[in-house]
């Protein structure tokens, strides 16, 4: 059976046409009042055979390949890989959701979001090249000196020049605060970059003529020390071409000093490199990096969320194949009980969090573009909310989801010509990096519900009881969905409310409490996905697609949900203290 990919359009549509009704926000939004849900489909289908008949066949060949450093220190990536990138920019996909002022097509995000889960699915280690666009895009936008727009920002926004993201150092990967890259101010504006940084994926490669670097660094003049920690960082535009009026320039100061050897995406370059006085233009106030640099990391983050999605989906999609095909004991193994748990766990899973990730894109659009001030405003507080809860459980789930349906392929599973032992490598990394998905559990607990004083959180939270009361009027019958709903909204509520009470005997207890509290918000969420999908799916005619989703999101309840409450139980015992470990 070959490893391959059918993207789930009808699985995506009803996300987004049903449970979220995007068009009907798309036309409340000005940008998108145009748009339809059939453009939507169209756009869709589109980066579909993109995905599956262009980059998916490079995959495996790239992951043998992996990239290379020539003598005079240019990354090569594996073959393929540059046509398929040709064709991607050619079919104007890096730009999607990029405004149209910039060259962009100025679709929502939410489109994006699902043509970024097939990118991801059919070949990770290519899709971190596109990948860290958009977020670089947003940045220079939001924060680049008007030269600095003028100069990158449609170059980027149409992917005709790729970007990468330079913070990790071999002394400060999740403590940035302790970072030592340096930027000089010069006297023509500009700033010079000296320091070392490690594990930059896509510093460079032969995808786009140029690369623009975006470095967090400390900004000091000769002599003088950038206030420490997190503070003191600046954010700096620093490309591989320095731009001169008759082309490309001179080669800027800096080098590629290694590739890293590693588990999975191997076609990405994950570079050391060494600035040596590089040539950068800082990207919004001085001392302020750190703040200019959340903006490319919440999107950034969206993304790695949907990379664990697009894993799930096509793990999952290749072990139902192969289940159907493999026979055992007179019989194909999809029929046995045990095959058919790990494969409608691993469907419930993946289709209710398809529905979480969309919802969050959808969030992202409606705070940008919602006619109506006030629905921004809480859009932006949900979206807030959702990002972390996405990156970290949706990449959790594109690594355990997919070892745990590796499983439905025996020995074969193990071997690299059957696919599905390469998605679980490429999978393990998405949990790692764009901030760890632990740092992702205290950013929900700590900065997005107690510093925020539970306000976005009471936005989620009302709009699951309305979905809660929706479902249980639209049909008797899904009055389990409804109770099962409600259920959780207590329980984030009171887990909530005993956080809160024990932070304030102890500071630590919301850092023992972060991780098993966001895993509840997201048995929350996927009790709200999975009542709005039965709801949507009861709404339509019947068919095997509706009978289908209907069986798999009552699975997901009955089977799934109970695990709820291990988790928010264990939330609720952070004051208790922990012991400390120990070696042996
Ligand atoms: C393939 C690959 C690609 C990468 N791409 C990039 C890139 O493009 N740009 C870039 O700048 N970096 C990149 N990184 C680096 C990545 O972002 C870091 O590895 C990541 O931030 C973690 O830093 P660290 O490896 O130093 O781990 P550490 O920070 O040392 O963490 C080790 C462990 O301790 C935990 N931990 C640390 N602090 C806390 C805390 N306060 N609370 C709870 N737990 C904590 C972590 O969650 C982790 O489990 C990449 C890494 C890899 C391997």
């Amino acid at each position: 059976m070959a490893y391959s990919y059918t993207a789930p359009l009808a699985d995506m549509r009803f996300v987004i046409e049903r449970v979220l009704e995007a068009p009907a926000s798309w036309r409340a939004c000005p940008s998108f009042a145009e748009l339809d849900a059939e453009t939507g489909a169209a756009v869709l289908a589109e980066a579909a055979r993109f995905a599956s008949e262009v980059l998916q066949p490079t995959n495996a060949p790239g992951d043998l390949e992996g990239c290379t450093l020539d003598a005079q220190g240019n990354v090569r990536t594996p073959a393929g890989y540059r046509e398929a990138y040709r064709a991607f920019v050619e079919g104007g996909w890096p730009a999607l959701p990029c405004d149209p002022a910039w060259g962009g097509q100025g679709l929502p995000l939410v489109l994006d979001a699902a043509m970024r889960e097939m990118l991801s699915a059919c070949n990770h280690g290519w899709n971190m090249y596109p990948d860290l666009l958009h977020g670089a895009y947003e940045t220079i936008k939001a924060h680049g000196s008007e030269e600095l727009k003028a100069r990158y920002l449609g170059k980027v926004a149409t992917g005709e020049w790729l970007a990468a993201m330079a913070l990790t150092e071999p002394g400060a990967g999740s403590d940035l605060g302790a970072l030592r890259t340096k930027a000089e101010p010069r006297a023509d504006g500009s700033v010079a970059v000296s320091g070392h940084k490690i594990f930059i994926s896509g510093a460079d490669h032969d995808l786009s003529d140029n690369v623009v670097h975006l470095v967090l660094a400390r900004l000091q003049a000769p002599g003088e020390e950038a206030p420490p920690g997190t503070r003191g960082l600046s954010l700096v535009l620093v490309p591989k071409w320095l731009p001169s009026s008759q082309g490309q320039g001179t080669r800027n100061a800096w080098v590629v000093e290694g590739i890293e050897q590693k588990m999975g995406i191997h076609g990405s370059a994950t570079c050391a490199v060494r600035y040596e006085g590089a040539t950068g233009w800082l990207v919004g106030e001085p001392h302020r990096g750190l703040a200019a640099m959340f903006l490319m990391m919440n999107s950034a983050r969206l993304h790695v969320g949907l990379q664990g999605l697009g894993h799930q989906e096509m793990a999952t999609q290749n072990a139902l194949r192969y289940a159907f095909e493999r026979e055992q004991f007179r019989g194909p193994i999809a029929g046995l009980p045990a095959m058919r748990h790990l494969l409608l766990r691993a469907q419930a899973l993946t289709e209710g969090q398809r529905a979480i990730a969309y919802r969050a894109a959808l969030a992202i659009d409606e705070a940008h573009h919602h006619a109506d001030a006030d629905r921004r405003a809480l859009a932006a507080s949900l979206a807030a909310l959702l990002t972390p809860v996405v990156k970290a459980f949706c990449t959790h789930h594109g690594f355990h989801g997919a070892a745990a349906v590796q499983q439905v392929f025996g020995g074969y599973g193990y071997v690299h010509e059957f696919g599905i032992e390469q998605t679980v490598r490429d999978a393990r990394i998405a949990m790692v990096y764009e901030g760890t998905n632990e740092i992702q559990a205290i950013d929900l607990l700590q900065r997005k519900v107690l510093a925020d004083g539970g306000r976005a959180l009471a936005v989620l939270l009302e709009e699951c009881e309305a979905e809660a009361a929706r479902t249980a009027a639209a049909d008797p019958a899904l009055a389990e969905f409804a109770a099962a709903l409600r259920e959780q909204v207590d329980s984030a509520g009171q887990t909530t409310a005993a956080i809160t009470e024990a932070a304030k005997a102890d500071a630590q207890a919301p850092l023992r409490a972060a991780d098993d509290y966001l895993v509840g918000v997201a048995h929350l969420l996927l009790a709200w996905a999975w009542a709005a999908s039965a709801r949507s799916a009861k709404a339509m005619a019947a068919s095997p697609f509706s009978e289908g989703k209907l069986q798999r999101m009552r699975y997901g309840l009955v089977h799934i949900l109970p695990q709820a409450a291990v988790h928010w139980q264990r939330a609720r015992a952070c004051g208790l203290a922990l012991p400390a470990v120990q070696l042996p």
